[in-house]
């Protein structure tokens, strides 16, 4: 079973920190949907013969289309594609979109989950990241959306400095927006560490000085902390990213962590298919020029064994599932199981990995904050 991923590349305002691909002129909107109408349609063969499990809208900023123009883009996925019975369809929504009004309307489309980009409910972390919303927004939002949707997602995000406050008064201000967000109890919460990607304000802003340089030992505090709130809640660490209640992982996440083909609809939007990844152009008026006239503007990488074992490594490691030998030995090869299990002798002996039942390797409770650096060395380079 696989899924879609539709990119909508628009947002009110740029945040400090995002790489995302998106656009802050909203005029071509309209020809923009006609245009993600029309690659649906094109890329239909893709998945003739497969079933398509979860539809997920990510953005750039998703909640500012109306519910006529998501209506417009599930119809037209349910037109030309095969979906399972219960598939689980996802908006990604910020809080200054959602009005009782708007999520009502939302709620009698097909959509059956929200991922609600909340980051903070503190006003100065929303303000040092330039978020469109405010923090009496989140909480609005919050009590509508419980009142029509039975599942939704929080989105955190930690390691938000506060110039020349005390640390611990930073992480109090942290655990608050964690027991804030369960105050809700959403079946589900993703939280980010804050990191400065290049190019992006937050990335120059830290170049010339204006801002230190991020703390990654608050960082490191504040995912201790969240991690041990979530758990006294009973939710499921099941991701590095992601907690949820018994049942409720993310189909659609789940599904890019286990390796399952995807397509990408828009433009940045990527696509997997076990072999190879392709990549739409990432401009809205050449990829609305190219859709229209009936091609479409991507780019493409045949993954070789090594790489598709690294991903493999890095997405595995992250989930609390783990790497498994066996899956290793058979989807790459022997060799990759063995070089595994030795380049893992090192981080098992340093209590980062653990060996479960001489077939899984996970990461342990030391290691979790280290797992991307930990995946990396397990890496095969060819
Ligand atoms: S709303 Fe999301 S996609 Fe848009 S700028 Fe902010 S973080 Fe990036």
């Amino acid at each position: 079973m696989s899924g879609i991923y539709i990119h909508i590349p628009f947002c009110k305002q740029a945040c400090s920190y995002c790489d995302f691909h998106f656009s802050t002129k909203m005029s071509s909107k309209d020809k923009m949907i006609d245009a993600l109408c029309k690659e649906l349609k094109m890329r239909k063969a893709s998945f003739a013969n497969d079933q398509i499990a979860s539809i997920y809208f990510g953005g750039g900023t998703p909640s500012v289309l109306s519910p006529i123009e998501i209506e417009r883009l599930i119809e037209t996925v349910y037109l030309h594609y095969q979906i399972t019975a219960t598939p689980e369809i996802t908006l990604e929504a910020n809080p200054d979109d959602l009005s009782e009004e708007y999520i009502k309307a939302l709620a009698k489309t097909k959509l059956n989950r929200l991922s609600i980009g909340v980051q903070s409910f503190h006003q100065e972390d929303l303000s040092f990241m330039n978020r469109a919303h405010n923090a009496g927004q989140s909480k609005e939002a919050l009590h509508w959306v419980q009142e029509y949707f039975d599942n939704y997602s929080i989105d955190l995000i930690y390691g938000v400095p506060r110039v020349g406050m005390a640390s611990e008064e930073q992480d109090l201000l942290w655990s608050e927006n964690v027991k804030t967000a369960l105050g809700f109890s959403p079946n589900h919460i993703s939280a980010y560490a804050l990191t400065v990607e290049p190019k992006t304000l937050l990335d120059h802003q830290i170049k010339t000085g204006k801002l230190p340089p991020l703390d990654e030992s608050r960082a490191h505090m504040q995912f201790n902390e969240l991690r041990r709130l979530l758990k006294d809640a009973a939710y499921d660490h099941y991701e590095f990213s992601n907690f949820s209640k018994q049942g409720f992982h993310a189909v659609n996440n789940s599904a890019y962590w286990e390796g399952k083909p995807y397509i990408g609809i828009g433009p940045s939007a990527h696509s997997y298919d076990g072999e190879s990844r392709s990549w739409n152009s990432a401009s809205n008026p050449l990829y609305i020029k190219a859709i229209s006239e009936g091609t479409r503007p991507f780019e493409v990488e045949y993954l070789s064994v090594s790489e598709r074992y690294n991903e493999y490594i890095m997405t595995g490691l992250r989930t609390s599932k783990g790497v498994e030998l066996a899956k290793i030995s058979a989807l790459f090869g022997q060799k990759y199981a063995s070089y595994t299990l030795r380049e893992a002798q090192k981080k098992i002996a340093e209590g980062h990995l653990e060996l479960v039942h001489e077939s899984v390797l996970k990461v342990t409770q030391s290691g979790l904050f280290f797992t991307d650096g930990i995946a990396a060395q397990l890496f095969y380079i060819d």
